[in-house]
């Protein structure tokens, strides 16, 4: 756990949180600052900067088990959803903590701002 991480923080539950999905790997939870109707952030409980850092055993995971999950959840399969990985400062990363951000719920444009 890095100290000075908000998401490991979160992760580790030193900061409450509502997880709408945890396991021994990842956390997920809702959005402080929603940009949709369904806003949930899936972070690996393992620190990483970013989405370089992390094994193919955290990310496949993420992508293969836990995405599924939460589409199913919260009911995004038949109208769609998107999946963002901000990274670095041109990629828009606010948070040195490797996140998933899945998107639902409303119509999404294209490109990305
Ligand atoms: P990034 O810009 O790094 O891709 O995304 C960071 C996200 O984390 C932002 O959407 C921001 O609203 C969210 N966020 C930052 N701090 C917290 C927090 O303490 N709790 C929750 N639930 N979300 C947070
Ligand atoms: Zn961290």
């Amino acid at each position: 756990m890095s100290q000075d991480c908000i998401f490991c923080k979160i992760a580790w539950k030193k900061i409450e949180t509502e997880f709408v999905y945890e396991d021994d790997k990842v956390v997920a939870f809702k959005d402080l600052n929603p940009q949709a109707p369904i806003h949930i952030l899936i972070v690996p409980r393992e620190h990483f900067a970013e989405i370089l850092e992390a094994p193919a055993s955290i990310t496949g995971h993420i992508f293969s088990n836990v995405v599924p999950v939460l589409v199913d959840k919260f009911g995004l399969e038949s109208n769609g959803f998107r999946l963002v990985i901000n990274t670095g400062k041109q990629g828009g990363q606010t948070v040195e903590h490797l996140h998933v951000h899945l998107l639902g719920g409303r119509d999404m444009t294209w490109p990305p701002g």
